[in-house]
């Protein structure tokens, strides 16, 4: 070592050593002096695997040997230990990392001595940015893992599919192909309408495209049928999903069996013996009429009771009376239209609701049940007769006033001498 030399390699901000392939130490600068807190005269002369025992002797003696017959510099990264000689970290880092980091230049120093010079760089920084990033990757890692797991979940559980523009299925969950009793594979390219019930109305689809085509999303209750041909009642929420551009490009349904409902719902309004809606649903109508948006329409009732009906009941059994009531119904069914709503009232007393009728149709309609009611002969009471009281809404009507005023028609009608009907002349549009 010339003396002019050591005052230089003093003045280096990183470590440096002279050693030969047999890692003795001939020089060990003043960065590794201060930053190990091992003096020059401890080092000196031993060598560099005997002081640190983790150094990776053989492969630094190969890339030292290497480097003297190439005469140029190699590096050398340790690997296992991340350090060729171990200087603390004073400052505090959350990766265990006591030690600085480095990487070590050999560059040929004196070839007739067969020495190398050993620059000891600091990696610290790269190495925590690294082990950084590693904890990032292992979270995106986490994320994606339960994105992937939240994905099957839904398409597990949620009844879902999605159609093109055109409304052809471009993907449909395993719930909703399960639910159907459809393969996926049967089900893409097709559109919804392979799951559509005859008994749906076109209206409702139509109002469907319109809102879509508009951009708005669209909700209702659809009736459904399976591939094994049974129906049932699904919610529907169709949402329009947009590009960047603010264009459409597909839509997604959303559905919801609610045939449980739908069937408990049918009970809530349907009369057990006869069928018919029952009195809940005729209030309930009344109340949608009256409060809803169906005012503009024209409306017209009937209520009908059957005369003398205490006398079935006493001469032929209350079980009589309930066939007959049965048969009844059926006469009503097939006299009236099936757009006019039958209800049962209670005990022998029924309520049509003539929706878009006048007063002169609901008369005649009237007219003709009672004409068919009296010449139908039921099973064991045979001849039977029934009252009518017929009115048409009027602007002035509240649903109460309205069924009264039907009422106190029909009470008209069996004190006029029953198997008649009655109507209130004033409201007749042709007088
Ligand atoms: P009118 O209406 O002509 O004045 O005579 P009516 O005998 O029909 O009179 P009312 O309305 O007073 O009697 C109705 C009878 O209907 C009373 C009851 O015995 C019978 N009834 C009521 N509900 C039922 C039912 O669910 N089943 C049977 N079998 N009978 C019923
Ligand atoms: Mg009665
Ligand atoms: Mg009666």
């Amino acid at each position: 070592m010339m003396h002019t030399e050591r005052p230089i390699l003093d003045h280096l901000e990183v470590g440096v050593i002279i050693t030969d392939h047999d890692l003795v130490v001939y020089e060990w600068n003043r960065f590794l002096q201060m930053h190990t807190q091992l003096p020059r005269e401890a080092v000196i002369g031993k060598r560099l695997d005997e002081l640190f025992v983790q150094i990776e002797s053989a492969v630094l003696r190969r890339k030292i040997r290497t480097t003297l017959r190439l005469r140029e510099s190699t590096f050398y990264r340790p690997i296992a230990v991340a350090y060729c000689v171990p200087v603390p970290i004073k400052r505090f880092i959350q990766h265990d990392l006591r030690y600085m980091v480095q990487r070590v230049s050999i560059s040929p120093y004196d070839e007739s001595k067969g020495q190398v010079l050993l620059s000891i760089y600091d990696e610290t920084d790269s190495r925590i940015a690294q082990l950084e990033l590693e904890k990032e990757m292992q979270k995106v890692g986490r994320l994606n893992a339960n994105l992937t797991q939240e994905q099957e979940i839904i398409d597990k559980n949620l009844m879902m599919l999605k159609t093109d523009l055109g409304g052809s299925i471009v993907e449909v969950s395993s719930a909703l192909c399960a639910f159907y009793g459809y393969e996926r594979e049967e089900l893409i390219g097709k559109n919804p309408s392979v799951f559509r019930h005859k008994a749906m109305s076109s209206v409702v689809f139509r109002d469907l495209w319109e809102r879509l085509s508009r951009g708005e999303s669209w909700r209702g209750e659809v009736q459904n049928l399976l591939a094994n041909g049974k129906d049932h009642w699904v919610d529907v929420l169709i949402l329009p999903f947009y590009d960047e551009h603010g264009s459409i490009t597909y839509y997604v349904g959303i559905y919801h069996d609610i045939s449980d409902r739908k069937r408990l719902e049918s009970l809530y309004v349907t009369d057990s013996l006869t069928k018919l809606f029952n009195r809940y649903f005729f209030d309930q109508q009344m109340k949608s009429i009256f409060f809803g948006k169906r005012r503009a329409k024209s409306l017209s009732m009937m209520l009908i009771d059957i005369d003398h009906f205490k006398q079935v009941n006493d001469t032929f059994g209350h079980r009589s009376g309930d066939v007959l009531l049965q048969e009844f119904t059926e006469v009503m069914r097939a006299t009236l239209r099936s757009s006019d709503v039958c209800i049962r009232m209670g005990g022998e007393e029924f309520a049509v609701l003539l929706l878009g009728a006048e007063l002169v149709e609901a008369c005649s309609a009237a007219e003709h049940l009672r004409e068919e009611i009296e010449k139908y002969r039921f099973t064991e009471v045979g001849h039977l007769t029934c009252s009518i009281g017929v009115a048409q809404r009027s602007d002035a009507d509240s649903a109460d006033s309205f069924y009264e005023r039907t009422d106190v028609l029909l009470y008209v009608a069996k004190t006029q001498g029953r198997n008649r009907i009655a109507h209130d002349a004033i409201l007749t549009s042709n007088p």
